[in-house]
């Protein structure tokens, strides 16, 4: 029985104050009190369990999640966890100090540094200038692979006007229009850059310092377990911005079909939104493929998911 030892001390407690009562107090006068405590008996009981179940049910709430440990994040415990062909290597940029350099080459933010002088894009549905995001080396042996050495700027539209939905400007789907990606290669011969502060930008710039591998993961088709939840949550905390690597979309899968020239499209870079200027529709996370044979220096697309 649950409650006894409860009722059990509130019978000790009303014996103990009865006993006190009879003896300080002539019976008739102390009949009232007495009886007055014995209502109250069950009163107590019930609020004394009441106090304890809310305080047992709220610890879990209170409690996090265990962290997951470091070591079940290895490359080898994720293959065992998602398969052979569920781990592939993504990028991570280690990012300096902002403001980066202005001549910074690999960059989050900031002013673009261009290789050739470039009228600034222009957004093909609004026709506002576009919002530059980043700057990535390209290259035959490099993460983003290229056919030569190069630089892909990623520029999106940021005319998002939240009153007024359809005068909005997302690029939420693929080949909308509403984003330029694209590739300048590098001169041969003495490298002249060109800082170009003219056009909207993410206000605070950082360097990327050097590029680390983590593994990216892929969900199984279906219903996943519980592990298989818990670690590609972790494993996408570290990758807000990865080069290559599984997607990790936020609503369905929507990998775009394949280029115009016929090779199918790939994922080179992901990101979510790193600066409090970049509007991805709150929580979002962008998308950037790129034609698997890179048969154009503009043959990048971008698009996002948003929560
Ligand atoms: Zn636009
Ligand atoms: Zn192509």
């Amino acid at each position: 029985m649950k409650n006894f030892r409860v009722t059990l001390i509130a019978l000790i407690v009303w014996t103990a104050a009865s006993g006190a009562l009879v003896v300080l107090l002539p019976l008739e006068r102390a009949m009232p009190f007495l009886l007055l405590g014995l209502c109250l008996i069950p009163v107590a009981v019930f609020a004394i369990e009441r106090l304890r179940d809310m305080t047992l049910t709220a610890r879990p709430d209170t409690t996090p999640a265990p962290p997951v440990p470091p070591e079940a994040l290895t490359e080898e415990h994720l293959r065992r966890v998602f398969g052979e062909g569920g781990v592939t290597p993504a990028w991570v940029p280690r990012l300096g100090p902002a403001p980066a350099p202005v001549d910074a080459l690999e960059r989050l933010g900031g002013p673009p540094a261009f290789l050739a002088p470039v009228e600034w894009p222009r957004c093909q549905r609004c026709g506002t200038q576009l919002t530059f995001v980043t700057q990535l080396a390209v290259g035959p042996v490099r993460p983003l692979r290229y056919r030569e050495e190069g630089l892909l700027y990623v520029f999106l539209c940021q005319r998002v006007e939240s009153e007024k939905e359809d005068s909005g400007c997302l690029c939420q789907d693929v080949d909308s229009g509403a984003e330029r990606c694209f590739v300048q290669t590098r001169p041969s011969g003495p490298l002249a850059i060109t800082v170009d502060s003219s056009g909207p930008r993410l206000a605070r710039g950082r360097a990327v310092e050097s590029w680390e591998t983590a593994p990216s993961v892929r969900m199984p088709s279906g219903v996943g377990t519980p592990e298989q939840y818990s670690l590609s949550a972790a494993v996408s905390d570290r990758l807000e911005f990865q080069v290559g690597g599984f997607a990790e979309w936020i609503q369905g899968d929507e990998t775009p079909g394949p280029c115009a020239c016929g090779a199918p499209r790939e994922l080179v870079l992901q990101f979510d939104e790193f600066e409090e200027d970049l509007n991805l529709g709150g929580a979002g996370r962008a998308y950037v493929y790129a034609c698997s044979a890179r048969h154009a220096p503009d043959a990048f697309w971008l698009f996002w998911q948003t929560a």
